[in-house]
């Protein structure tokens, strides 16, 4: 008997639950789309956070709902504004790797208020590629799957 209380052994548990394990494939546009483009991505992708790419899908940034409502308030031509001026720029995205906790991306959105992370793997130039997308979906997959009955 290892005399570890209830919540520790939870705690345990928890932090053995990896972003691999729990995250979805990636929602990306192309660092030339417009802001009309990026619009029409998100609505018919279902996402609500894009992750902009390079050709060789190095992330270059991430627009948000927001992001686009915001540029869309304007009386500005949606198709003439490059989703690049309006992104979250590398290096300051926010990201994490297949081998974190899904513990440790909650805490992030949560501290940074935001939605989601984007999930990358350095290539061999030392760049961010792109490879995965962890939001508070992904979150609630992990808790409903915590919360499972034992025998289910
Ligand atoms: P929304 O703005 O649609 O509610 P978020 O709360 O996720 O979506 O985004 C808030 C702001 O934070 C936006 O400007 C967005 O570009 C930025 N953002 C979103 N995700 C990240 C991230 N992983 N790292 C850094 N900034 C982010």
């Amino acid at each position: 008997y290892t005399g570890k209380t209830g919540s520790e052994l939870f705690q345990e548990r928890l932090v053995k639950l990896k972003v691999r394990e729990f995250q979805s494939i990636p929602v990306v546009t192309g660092e030339g789309a417009s802001v009309y483009d990026a619009i029409c991505t998100m609505f018919l992708e279902d996402v609500g956070t894009l992750f902009v790419v390079k050709d060789n899908q190095e992330l270059v940034g991430i627009v948000s709902r927001k992001d686009l409502l915001r540029a869309s308030m304007g009386k500005q031509d949606l198709e003439s504004i490059p989703v690049s001026i309006i992104m979250t720029r590398m290096p300051n995205v926010t990201v994490c790797s297949p081998e974190d906790s899904v513990l440790s991306v909650a805490n992030q959105l949560i501290s940074k208020q935001i939605d989601g992370l984007p999930v990358v793997k350095m290539d061999e130039n030392g760049r961010h590629q792109v490879i995965g997308r962890m939001t508070k979906t992904n979150i609630t997959k992990a808790f409903t799957y915590m919360g499972q009955e034992p025998n289910e």
